[in-house]
């Protein structure tokens, strides 16, 4: 599957916001965001001003986009199956994106960044109730474990990554056992306990135009 392969603290700072897709260096000083944080180019600190509503939906939707490292047509295919499920459009945007199987590997803590997490996942180096997936937009279910591999266990990036597990923020729909290496997708998360700093209903007005 294609990706965006370009330099990510750039799209940090095209969003002007931290979207935390370098692991360990968005926690330093290092980050980019604290250091320059306007749009990126020549022109990038004039491109503030054109704020119209057009604008201000579609940064919104590149932000989220972005934060999960998706192209455009993988994106749009979220929303168009969020629509047709149940319940609040936005919500279920927010919460297919939470059950990729990147995702929940990063939140667990096994992965620094949902970009290494994704690595990881297509090296095999991760199972899902047992059986190996290499497929990073996997959608997790409820009730579902996901752990490295036995032969993967001790990786030191997993290990290293583990280390720093809660000192980032936990979220309460994922139990992780440290010791186990291992976490249980817990819960269907409603909107206000998902941390992502978006607002959703500008992305779908975008979508529905
Ligand atoms: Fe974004 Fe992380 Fe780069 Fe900071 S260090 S600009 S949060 S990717």
């Amino acid at each position: 599957m294609a990706r965006y392969t370009g330099p990510r603290c750039k799209q940090c700072r095209r969003e002007g916001t931290k979207l935390f897709l370098k692991g360990d260096r968005c926690y330093s000083d290092r980050c980019a965001i604290d250091k320059r944080n306007y749009p990126p180019g020549e022109h990038g600190q004039a491109r503030y001003s054109r704020r119209s509503n057009y604008r201000i939906q579609l940064r919104e939707k590149q932000k989220l986009r972005r934060m999960y490292q998706l192209l455009e047509r993988q994106f749009h295919n979220y929303y168009v199956e969020s629509v047709r499920l149940k319940g609040v459009t936005g919500t279920n945007l927010l919460r297919l994106l939470e059950q990729r199987l990147d995702n929940m590997v990063y939140r667990m803590g096994f992965a620094p960044s949902r970009a290494t997490a994704r690595q990881l996942i297509l090296h095999n180096h991760f199972e899902v109730n047992g059986k190996r997936i290499n497929i990073p937009s996997y959608q997790v279910k409820v009730g579902d474990r996901i752990a490295p591999t036995e032969k993967s266990k001790n990786l030191l990036v997993i290990e290293e990554a583990l280390k720093a597990y809660g000192s980032r923020g936990t979220v309460p729909y994922i139990s992780v056992d440290v010791g186990k290496k291992e976490g249980i997708y817990v819960e269907e998360p409603a909107r206000d306990v998902m941390p992502i700093p978006i607002e959703e209903n500008l992305i779908v007005e975008l979508y529905s135009k």
